[in-house]
């Protein structure tokens, strides 16, 4: 996708500080952070939101999870706790039209959100 930024991010055209990646995934700290911990975890692939998810993207976002997961215990915020979420479309805020899970830690958050 020629415009998207997490498109030019997870192809190294522009730079992120980058905390995993494999074949199919990505994670780099987000530039604004909100919480001590604010990692953005993305698929490779361009998906431009939660609405455009397919069956074959199961596994995919399964790993992304997964990966949530792995960060937030290589981040020391496992045992304290943490906050994951998408973003969908205007209503919730969604700015980067390019799926991310937003992994937030190291501080206490309220609920529900505002
Ligand atoms: P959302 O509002 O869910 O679409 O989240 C987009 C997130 O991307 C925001 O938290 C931004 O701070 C973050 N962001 C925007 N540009 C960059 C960038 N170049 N590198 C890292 N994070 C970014
Ligand atoms: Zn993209």
């Amino acid at each position: 996708m020629g415009d998207c930024l997490f498109c030019k991010i997870s192809e190294g055209k522009i730079s992120a500080d980058k905390v995993f990646e494999n074949d199919r995934i990505m994670a780099f700290r987000d530039i604004n952070p909100q919480a001590p911990v604010h990692i953005l975890i993305i698929p490779k692939i361009h998906i431009s939101t939660l609405n455009d998810l397919e069956n074959r993207h199961t596994e995919l976002v399964g790993e992304l999870i997964q990966v949530a997961k792995d960060l937030a215990k290589s981040e020391g915020i496992a045992e304290d706790g943490y906050r994951t979420g998408f973003n969908c479309n205007k209503a919730a805020g969604q700015t980067v039209f390019h799926i991310h899970l937003h992994l937030l830690g190291g501080r206490n958050f309220s609920w529900p959100p505002g």
